[in-house]
This record gives C-alpha cells, structure tokens and sequence, in this order.
C-alpha cells in the first residue's frame, strides 16, 4: 500500500545547497516524488546553530512503514556527513517526517505529526507552498490557516541560488 509522506529537510553546515540536492536525490530512491517547495533560507532555531538554515520541504508517495521511513532518512543523514553531536546544533543535513498521510505516532523515537510544527514558521512557509488545504490530524485546521496563526517572526526568505 502506498501512503504519502511529507519531509522537511535542511542543513547550515557545508555546501548547503549541494547537500540539499543530494538528500532530495537519496530521497527520491524511497518512492516516488509527488512535490517539493522551493528553497528558503531560515534563521537558526534554538539558539545553539549559527547559520542559516537552507530548507526544503517534499512529498514522497512510498511503501515504507513510518519507521521505515526514519530508518532510512536517519542513514541519509549520516550518509551526508551529519555528526549527532548537538541537539539543534549545525548540521549538515536534518531530515524530519512532517506528517505521513494522516496518520497519528506517538512513541518515543517518532512523533507524527511533527510536534512542533505549528509554532514554527520554518515549517508552515514551505508545507502551504505544496500543501496550503492539507488538514493537520490533530490540530483540525489547515497548514495555510496555521502559517496564518503562527505567533514564530523568524525570517523566512526564499532563496536564490
Ligand atoms: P533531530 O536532532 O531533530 O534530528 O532529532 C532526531 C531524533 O528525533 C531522532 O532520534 C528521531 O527518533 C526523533 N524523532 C521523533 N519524531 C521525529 C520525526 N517526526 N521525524 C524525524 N525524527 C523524529
């Protein structure tokens, strides 16, 4: 069975825009790639990393289980050079699983939704680029509606490379 799952990925360590293009390239071998937002540069989240972020967002159409899927975004990582060192620290390459098709996760290594998705704009610019009608399960209201609620006034530039 197929199932659509939505990922964030981004990274400020590095050749930023190469790495990007690569994790979009490793990604694309998991399933079919049905979407993906443009680029945007944002400001570190956290206070701990130090440059801008480079991010992107994409759905994939795949048959992976959602602990499949983080398996395998978790290799990509380390397959680009991610060093687990330090919680929202820099990083060459940070995959996250926004939402997998609508369904609700909640264990220790995997939280679907993505918890904080709603409370950064990092997030919600690029998901109502691809996906402005798509209904968070829990929440009940659309990731445009969210994008206009969100209290985050970090930047969020689209990125010209
Ligand atoms: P991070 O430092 O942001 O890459 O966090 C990685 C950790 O978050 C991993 O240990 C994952 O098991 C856990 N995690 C929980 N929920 C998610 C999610 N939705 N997507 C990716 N990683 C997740």
């Amino acid at each position: 069975m197929f199932e659509k799952a939505v990922l964030l990925l981004g990274g400020n360590k590095g050749d930023r825009f190469t790495l990007l293009k690569a994790a979009v390239e490793a990604i694309s071998r998991l399933g079919e790639l049905t979407l993906s937002s443009g680029i945007y540069e944002t400001e570190a989240w956290g206070g701990v990393a130090k440059g801008p972020f480079l991010n992107q967002m994409v759905e994939i159409k795949t048959t992976c289980s959602p602990f499949e899927l983080l398996g395998f975004i978790q290799q990509i990582e380390t397959d680009l050079g991610r060093k687990r060192d330090e919680h929202w620290g820099d990083r060459t390459m940070d995959i996250d699983i926004i939402y997998f098709g609508e369904r609700v996760i909640d264990s220790p290594a995997l939280q679907v939704p993505h918890p904080f998705l709603a409370e950064r704009k990092f997030v919600l610019v690029p998901l109502a680029e691809i996906l402005p009608d798509l209904t968070h399960p829990i929440i009940g209201k659309t990731n445009r509606q969210m994008l206009i609620e969100c209290q985050d006034r970090s930047e969020v530039r689209v990125w010209e490379c």
